[in-house]
């Protein structure tokens, strides 16, 4: 049985990272609890947990990827929403059996040990999902 657990985080793409931030914790006063450095994702992303959520603050940090071409294009917005899922390959078996297109068709893993994978927007009603499954 395919099951979602909760809104893990929802991803805010940013042109500046340090006036986001300053909206975020300093003007909302949402506790920033850390800022990462993802080269291989070309960018650079900010947490901040609200409840059992967090958001996720992105700024792209070169200027080709498409992250970059997405900010680009659309302006600061909203990117993605993430799903914690218990069984993140059994979710994208499920998805696959009901062909929705997907962009990992296979989890990759994060730095803090998360596996992920995304659905294409064309397979979610115009919205970018990540699924998560968290390490024990
Ligand atoms: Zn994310």
């Amino acid at each position: 049985m395919l099951k979602v657990k909760r809104i893990d985080h929802i991803a805010i793409l940013v042109e500046d990272l340090d006036e986001a931030l300053s909206f975020w914790s300093d003007t909302l006063g949402v506790e920033l609890t850390f800022v990462e450095d993802l080269p291989e994702e070309h960018a650079k992303v900010a947490f901040l947990p609200v409840g059992e959520s967090e958001v996720e603050l992105i700024k792209p940090t070169t200027e080709d990827s498409g992250l970059a071409k997405y900010l680009a294009k659309h302006g600061p917005s909203l990117h993605h929403i993430c799903l914690e899922v218990e069984d993140i390959e059994g979710m994208l078996e499920g998805l696959k059996e009901q062909s929705v297109q997907l962009i990992n068709k296979t989890p990759l893993t994060g730095s803090r040990g998360e596996r992920y994978a995304f659905i294409h927007p064309k397979g979610a009603h115009g919205v970018l999902v990540e699924l998560y499954e968290l390490p024990e």
